[in-house]
This record gives structure tokens, C-alpha cells and sequence, in this order.
């Protein structure tokens, strides 16, 4: 019987190979009794060959990928249901974990760019009114690896022209942490997944192709904005004053507003970046002139940029859309402030693949 010691995150079952940092899978092959190049062999298979198997690892000896395969895994996610919209350009997974829970990864591809939206967690504690997976309550955080699969999935497809689509692309070039979860309440797992995605040895993919979303976690805004890798970040306002946003957002009367904006300064002047701000519009809640000069007054002269997005349905929530012109005379407030300012293009709709629609059950028939 093996008596090693584990070192993977999830001990409760076989060693997911993907939760293994770059100094662990050394000191797993060390154990092994496997030479010192051996490591970076398995690394390159694993995050540059994108390999799909043990089997395909063929620059591996035979007794070595047998080892691996007794005794690893090569990822845990179940793919359960595999959706697409928008002629073949929008690609929804829907994922089980080995404990039966559910999480969602969506593909997006442009004419110039391929996106794709990851989850963090499976489900979400923060409860915001409009937001399918806020109604799921969490579930579970994910590992590193959990989250890293999901990208491998799409990466393989995209290389091996798998995926039916219009668009044709061969890697991935946008990440966006906007999937299922709270990325900062899960701060330390989420940030394994970055570095190990943004490792130039590895899948090598560029700090600032990366975007995380967050609900306005005070201390992940902090945290980031101290890390060496320059990813971007995107904050959810969606209300310009704290009693609106604490009626849509219970986290606001944990952190208020005032609190928000000034991590949000701090991360500014320290980064030099320009972070986003997300903001959901609902007729008749937030999406008044006068909402949008507030909005003006907090941001206003801040290294910063509006991103409006028209709330996608969610079965159950007793809200609405705001009409096509409500959101432009919304942006036309903050354009006519100097704020520059989108409407967030939506995509598969659907299939529930739009923002804040993922979710473990079916958002429509
Ligand atoms: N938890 C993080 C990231 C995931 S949600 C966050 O809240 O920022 C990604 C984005 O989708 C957030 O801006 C969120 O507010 C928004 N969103 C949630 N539900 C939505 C819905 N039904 N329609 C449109 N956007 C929604
Ligand atoms: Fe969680 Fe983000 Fe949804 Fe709010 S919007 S419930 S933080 S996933």
C-alpha cells in the first residue's frame, strides 16, 4: 500500500494532477523515484500538449503512465450537458463534481476574440436578488484544478477543431472569472488556478487577456491589487447609492459603498489600472436618469469604465429588464459626463448562458 503522505487539495480521493503546483508535481515524481526532467515532461503534457489522456503522455515510460493512472486522475469534472446558441459561437458545459454538485463554463467566440466565462465556485453564498446562482446559496468552492479543467476543455476543443461554429479559432484569448461564484470568497484556490493558467511555461496564457469579477469583496480588492500579475478587474455595482444596492446586493451592508469605492481608489493608484464597473440594469429600480448622474457623481475623474448590461431573465425573480431606451439614456448620462461607458452584447440568452443565468436548473424549457 502506498504510504505517502498527500499533497494534492482534495485528499479524499484519487490525486487530481491538475491541482498539483509546479513544485509539487517535483516533489510527486521525486517520490516517485522518476528523474528530475521528468516533471517538466508531465507539466508540458498536461497545460502545452493539452493532453486528454495518460495514454496520449507517450513521451512517458509505459510503467510511469501506468503509476499515473492508478493513481491520479487527469481532472475530476463530469461533462453532463454540453449546449450551444448563436449558430455554434456560444457554448455552454454544464460540469458535475465527484460529489454530485453542478457548475457551468461558457465559450463565446467573436470574429477577433474567443472568450470564455469560468465558475469558482458551485453556487454562490452572496445572494444578489437578480442573479440565478445567487439563488442556488454555495455549494462548494473549487479546487485549482477544478477551475483549470474547465479551461483545458475548451483550449483541447478550439486546438482540435471539435467545436461547430462560425467563428473559427484555435486557442483561447479572453478569460473571464464571471461563471458561477464569488472568485474572492474562494480567494486563494481562485488565485492557484490564475498563476498556474498564466505560467509561461505552461498554458502561458497573458495576465491581461484575464478579467475577475467581483461583488465588491473589500479585502480580495486589496489582495489583488498587491499581486505582481496585472489581471484585470471588474467590479459589480449595479446602484449608486447603499440603500438600492443593499436592497439588490446583500453584501452592501457588509461593504458599503464609501468603503467599496475607496479599496477601489486605493487599487487604482497602486495598479495604475483601469478597472470596470458592472452594472445590471432593472426597469424601474436602478435605471433612472437620476441613478445614472449618481453613478456619474461617485465615479467620476476615476481611471475607470462603465459596463451596462441588460438583466438576462431568471425564472422566479420578479424583475424586468430595462426598455432599450431607458439604457440609452442611461449611457448617454455617463457619456455626456466624460465616463466612458458600454452595453454589454449578450449571448446565449437561449440556452441561459448570459450573465448571472447559470445555474443547476433549467432557466427556461
Ligand atoms: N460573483 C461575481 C462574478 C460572477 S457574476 C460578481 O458578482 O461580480 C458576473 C456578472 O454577472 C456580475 O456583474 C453579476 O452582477 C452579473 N449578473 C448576475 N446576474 C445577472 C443577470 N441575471 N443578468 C445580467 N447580469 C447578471
Ligand atoms: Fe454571486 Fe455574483 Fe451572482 Fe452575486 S452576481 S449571487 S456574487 S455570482
Amino acid at each position: 500500500m502506498n504510504q505517502a503522505q498527500p499533497i494534492a487539495l482534495d485528499t479524499s480521493r484519487a490525486l487530481n494532477l491538475y491541482d498539483l503546483t509546479q513544485p509539487e508535481l517535483v516533489e510527486l515524481m521525486k517520490r516517485w523515484g522518476q528523474p528530475a526532467f521528468r516533471a517538466k515532461q508531465v507539466w508540458t503534457q498536461l497545460y502545452r500538449n493539452l493532453a486528454p489522456s495518460f495514454d496520449a503522455m507517450t513521451d512517458l515510460p509505459a510503467a510511469l503512465r501506468e503509476r499515473l493512472k492508478a493513481e491520479a486522475q487527469l481532472g475530476v469534472l463530469q461533462l453532463t450537458r454540453e449546449q450551444t446558441a448563436d449558430d455554434g459561437d456560444t457554448r455552454k458545459v454544464l460540469w458535475q463534481l465527484p460529489d454530485g454538485n453542478v457548475l457551468e463554463s461558457v465559450l463565446m467566440l467573436y470574429p477577433d476574440r474567443a472568450t470564455i466565462c469560468i465558475s469558482t465556485q458551485s453556487g454562490c453564498a452572496m445572494g444578489c436578488v437578480f442573479c440565478a446562482t445567487g439563488r442556488m446559496g454555495l455549494l462548494r468552492n473549487l479546487t485549482p484544478g477544478q477551475i483549470v479543467e474547465q479551461v483545458l476543455y475548451f483550449a483541447r476543443g478550439l486546438r482540435n477543431n471539435t467545436f461547430d461554429a462560425t467563428s473559427r479559432h484555435d486557442h483561447i484569448t479572453n478569460l473571464v472569472f464571471m461563471g458561477m461564484g464569488e472568485p474572492f470568497a474562494n480567494y486563494e484556490r481562485w488565485w492557484a488556478s490564475v498563476e498556474r493558467l498564466h505560467d509561461p511555461q505552461g498554458f502561458n496564457l497573458g495576465a491581461r487577456n484575464l478579467t475577475v469579477s467581483t461583488v465588491g469583496l473589500v479585502p480580495g480588492i486589496r489582495r489583488l491589487a498587491n499581486e505582481k500579475l496585472p489581471i484585470n478587474l471588474a467590479i459589480s455595482l449595479h446602484a449608486p447609492n447603499d440603500e438600492l444596492r443593499s436592497a439588490l446586493m446583500p453584501v452592501n451592508k457588509k461593504y458599503p459603498i464609501a468603503e467599496l469605492m475607496a479599496a477601489t481608489r486605493e487599487y487604482i493608484e497602486l495598479t495604475h489600472r483601469r478597472v470596470s464597473f458592472e452594472y445590471v440594469l432593472l426597469q424601474g429600480q436602478n435605471d433612472e436618469v437620476e441613478h445614472a448622474e449618481q453613478l456619474a457623481d461617485l465615479i467620476q475623474g476615476m481611471l475607470c469604465h462603465v459596463n451596462l448590461i441588460p438583466w438576462n431573465p431568471v425564472l422566479g425573480a420578479p424583475l424586468q429588464r430595462s426598455h432599450r431606451k431607458r439604457i440609452q439614456q442611461f449611457q448617454q448620462v455617463l457619456l455626456e459626463r466624460g465616463i466612458g461607458c458600454t452595453v454589454r452584447m449578450e449571448r446565449g440568452v437561449a440556452i441561459a448562458a448570459a450573465c448571472g443565468q447559470l445555474a443547476a436548473v433549467p432557466q427556461s424549457t
